[in-house]
């Protein structure tokens, strides 16, 4: 294990011990949808590299201390509360609960999860109610070279449980083909940490579904992937945090507690990823 592994293990069991005391800060960055987006995304999309650390002219360290590989702050994570967009509003209630409000409310938390960590974060919003097209949300992720971009949802339809979906098709909209075949296996590896952080953390609370490709969910069966990830030049999934039309899913997540536990479990599984790629 690392020393920036350990650390971070430090830190995430003081926030979880801390529970009680937790609260989150409403801050706001300053990225706004109105921000104009890029007309044509790039011709041959990459996945940004962390750009090499200069050699320091500081003097050396004392020798037991072991400096990250990859210091944190290198990392920008962009988190997309979803809708509403142009698909749905998502402001619907259902179970006293609307998509668009508990995505909004579990975003801010693990904003303020990585942000303690020293991750950058970038929304693709800056209030609750903004409407963001996909498109302009993947843009957002692109133009700020995030290393990882979070798309944050809650589902209906009938079951239950947590879903994690990520592009391993490239899909066709507006005639746009994307994502790249490099952005699929960074997204694939990377779902993979997100998955197996929310299956320990949320083990025995939501039932787990799994991973799916994007082309299995309603949107990527008629387009090949989720709008959001075909325009996307960097690694991309999106969480469906549980079934809000499922009563026992929308009391779960309406508890303060579970909240922070889902924020605690993505933040994890982003860390995760973001340490060992
Ligand atoms: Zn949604």
């Amino acid at each position: 294990m690392t020393h920036a592994a350990r650390s971070l293990l430090f830190f995430l069991a003081l926030a979880v011990c801390g529970a009680s005391g937790y609260f989150v800060t409403l801050a706001l960055t300053g990225i706004s949808a109105e921000e104009p987006a890029a007309a044509v995304p790039q011709p041959e999309p990459t996945v940004p590299k962390t750009p090499p650390v200069p050699p320091s002219k500081s003097p050396q360290p004392i020798a037991s201390y072991q400096a990250p590989q990859q210091p944190r702050q290198q990392f920008i994570v962009c988190l997309d509360p979803g809708h509403p967009s142009e698909v749905n509003d998502g402001m619907h209630k259902v179970n006293g609960v609307s998509e668009t409000e508990i995505n909004w409310d579990v975003s801010l938390r693990i904003k303020k999860i990585l942000e303690n960590t020293g991750v950058t974060v970038v929304m693709t919003k800056s209030r609750m109610e903004e409407r963001v097209t996909n498109r302009q949300r993947a843009n957002i992720a692109n133009s700020a070279k995030s290393h990882l971009m979070l798309r944050i949802h809650a589902d209906a339809g009938g079951g239950t449980g947590f879903t994690i979906y990520y592009p391993r098709k490239q899909g066709t909209k507006d005639g746009v083909t994307g994502p790249s075949q490099a952005v699929m296996q960074a997204s694939a590896v990377a779902s993979r940490h997100m998955h197996a952080a929310m299956a320990e953390k949320l083990k025995g609370k939501l039932k787990d579904n799994g991973l799916r490709g994007d082309e299995q969910s309603y949107v990527g069966q008629q387009q090949g992937a989720f709008t959001g990830s075909i325009f996307s030049q960097v690694p991309v999934m999106l969480i469906e945090m549980c079934f809000l039309d499922n009563k026992n899913d929308a009391e779960w997540i309406k508890v303060e507690a579970n909240k922070n536990l889902m924020a605690h479990a993505i933040a994890a599984g982003a860390i995760s990823y973001l340490n060992n790629r």
